[in-house]
């Protein structure tokens, strides 16, 4: 095939462009005053503050940015969507809509995209830990599996003995692409040997065949190249199999990681400048896999990403309750939404607009949750004008990972709304009551008080 594409540059390190005395104007005192054109405060008077919204029209453009990306690059893409990054039923449909599957590790999220209307067949089951019965269903019903452990395999392989049927079946593998900590806990090791120790298990097994290899090496992976290394060293080891084992490697499962345009923590850099774009990372893997395959063979890439898809089409508004002058002299802000409903805030600050043009010269400030706990930080340092009590502020990106990873913890969780692409208002998932948080709990008759 002629290769449609140039040989990628390798961007210098940024630092160097960033205007580093120049305070942070990247970041602070934005005013927002609406969403997709949506009044911020009709938002907050019709569903309260704190308040989750969601735009389904950067949801559809962020993912077909990422499909054009690798689409134009490489004749044969899976997405799969990543059901723990965010599995309301609404995001995953319009993702199920836009042609991704679903990529699920837990029974638990599995029944979900069931639920949901995916077939087996269009399922990816990965994950650490498959209970046998989920693995009896997803076989039945013809998902992917991504096989873990060798007790996963020899579960595998007495539930295909037991419907007397050869079950297909890939394997998650584990390697040193340059990033650290590497992780290793997930799959097989390439480098020791085990991972094809496990291809000989599988060799060993007449009820099992291999067909697929799957790499998911980490979560927000700002450098593209550790994916150039990664995808070289999954297109050597499949050939290796192929021709040592006779199995037939149909595709390739690169995993997801790739980041957000938030800002981690730590990082001095806004993310325009620290985030690689998408169009990077899918010229270094497509490069690198068009390179190293022989000709004519083009096994299915599947990408598995999550927060790079949802992250930036998710916002909360919250609303300050009160003020305080810390003894550092810092201003503590402390708001109607914390770290129980915004887990992410433990790897970013994220970016901060109000929604009125506030006068007064910045100060350092503090954002503080509503928790008793001395850990509920929003963000740590932020420049703001002195907002008065009952300004909103806007976070953003806040669409991967919290929503799923969120605790009910002192609080009920929020009313989740999306904003479709006309402009109106959906309720996605109702705010909680003490009934929902109550229902499942049972009083001993000998306790009861009244
Ligand atoms: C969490 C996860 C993903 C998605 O990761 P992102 O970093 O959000 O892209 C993909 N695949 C597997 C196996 C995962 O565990």
């Amino acid at each position: 095939m002629k290769k449609a594409y140039e040989k990628p540059v390798i961007n210098p390190v940024r630092v160097g462009l960033a205007n580093k005395m120049s305070g942070k104007a990247y970041a602070y005192s934005r005013v927002r005053d609406n969403i997709d054109g949506v009044p911020v405060e009709e938002l907050v008077e019709k569903y309260g503050s704190p308040l989750f919204v969601f735009s389904e029209r950067k949801l559809r453009e962020q993912f077909r940015r990422f499909r054009r990306a690798f689409e134009t690059r490489y004749p044969n893409v899976e997405f799969t969507w990543s059901y723990k990054t965010n599995y309301l039923k609404a995001i995953c449909a319009i993702l199920h809509q836009e042609g991704e599957t679903a990529e699920v590790v837990s029974e638990f999220e599995y029944e979900k995209a069931r639920r949901l209307g995916i077939p087996g067949n269009q399922i990816v089951f990965n994950g650490p830990y498959k209970p046998k019965e989920a693995l009896r269903t997803a076989i039945l019903e013809g998902a992917r599996i991504n096989a873990d452990t060798f007790e996963e395999l020899s579960d595998i392989e007495e539930i295909a003995k037991e419907l007397g049927q050869k079950v297909k079946v890939g394997i998650r593998i584990n390697m040193d692409t340059g990033i650290q900590p590497q992780w290793s806990r997930f799959g097989f090791n390439l480098e020791s040997g085990q991972a094809e120790d496990a291809v000989k298990r599988i060799a060993a097994s007449e009820w099992l065949e291999l067909n697929g290899l799957h790499c998911h090496m980490g979560t927000f992976i700002l450098e593209p190249r550790a994916y150039e290394v990664e995808v070289r060293k999954m297109v050597n080891f499949a050939y290796h199999i192929e021709d040592n084992y006779g199995f037939k490697i149909e595709y390739l499962d690169i995993g997801g990681g790739l980041p957000s345009k938030n800002r981690l923590k730590g990082i001095y850099l806004p993310p325009e400048v620290a985030v690689p774009d998408i169009e990077e990372y899918a010229e270094r893997i497509t490069t690198a896999l068009l390179e190293s395959l022989r000709p004519g063979d083009f096994p299915k890439l599947i990408i598995e990403a999550g927060r790079a898809i949802v992250d930036e089409a998710g916002y909360l508004i919250t609303t300050v309750y009160a003020t305080k002058r810390l003894p550092n002299g810092l201003k503590g802000y402390i708001l109607d939404a914390g770290v129980n409903i915004l887990f992410t805030a433990f790897w970013y600050n994220f970016k901060v607009e109000i929604d009125r043009p506030v006068h007064g010269a910045p100060e350092p400030s503090v954002l503080y949750g509503p928790l008793c706990m001395n850990i509920d930080v929003i963000n740590d340092l932020e420049y703001l004008p002195p907002l008065p009590r009952g300004t909103r502020l806007i976070l953003s990106p806040v669409g991967a990972y919290n929503v799923t990873q969120w605790m009910q913890f002192i609080r009920y969780r929020p009313n989740v709304v999306l904003i479709d692409t006309e402009g109106k208002v959906h309720l996605i998932r109702e705010a909680e009551n003490i009934e929902d948080i109550e229902r499942r709990e049972r009083l001993p008759e000998h306790l009861k008080l009244v």
